[in-house]
């Protein structure tokens, strides 16, 4: 490719300042100043914009969704010694979660080398889709009803996009909500400034990411139509 196209592929300049940049013989490839229109490759030769090397090769990040069990921390190291989400998946270093599970949360968590990504995704701006299913005990159609119109938190209004409750049986209720935000215990908030007591609370869904029928523990890489989503 050519040599202004590798450096404004990675970021490093825009395409426009790229052709400049190469024009005014600020770059060098492999310590030859390079000249425009220049062919390189670049994951072998050796590129500086102003005598900086730029890394002009675009690494594929990992994405990888894990079925997080309760019980679970999702952190790092936890200093009391308990286990981590880190601890269950292959090649851990490098991975970031993009929006954390408290303790006893189960279900959908995203891990990726892409730390960029992993803030943006988690950035309220954007808006990004998560659905929870948590088993409750009280009068969940009351609290469907009254969500549907938005619960006040200490923190704010939080108006769920879609809020439904299914009966499970010996007064037990399935609440499902989606939310586009994550605030810190956010969903057990809810529930408790609904009268509604949560005995067990999983994230089905993240974007586009659903927990379908991954095992507890479990984890396996994003779908290409996944991460097209994502990006
Ligand atoms: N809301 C909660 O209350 N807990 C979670 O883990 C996620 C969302």
């Amino acid at each position: 490719m050519r040599v202004q196209r590798a450096l404004a592929r990675v970021g490093a300049v825009s395409r426009r300042e790229a052709d400049k940049a190469v024009a005014e013989g600020r770059v060098q490839v492999n310590g030859t100043t390079a000249i425009v229109g220049q062919l390189v490759d670049p994951a072998r030769d050796r590129i500086t914009l102003d005598g900086t090397p730029v890394a002009t090769q675009v690494t594929a990040h990992r994405w990888i969704v894990l079925h997080k069990p309760a019980a679970v921390m999702t952190t790092r190291k936890d200093p009391e010694g308990r286990a981590t989400v880190f601890d269950l998946v292959d090649d851990a270093p490098g991975l970031v979660y993009v929006g954390r599970l408290d303790f006893m949360t189960e279900g959908v968590l995203l891990l990726t080398t892409d730390g960029t990504a992993a803030h943006v995704l988690t950035h309220p701006s954007h808006e990004v889709e998560r659905t929870y299913v948590a088993t409750v005990r009280g009068d969940a159609v009351t609290a469907a009803r009254e969500a549907r119109r938005g619960v006040k938190l200490d923190d704010g209004l939080v108006v769920p996009s879609e809020v439904t409750a299914y009966p499970l049986g010996e007064r037990r209720w399935a609440f499902e909500l989606t939310i586009t935000e994550g605030r810190t215990h956010e969903v057990r908030r809810i529930c408790d400034a609904l009268g509604l007591e949560v005995e067990r609370l999983v994230r089905t869904r993240f974007g586009p990411v659903r927990l379908g029928e991954l095992p507890s523990g479990a984890a396996r890489a994003l779908t290409s139509a996944e991460r097209t989503v994502l990006d």
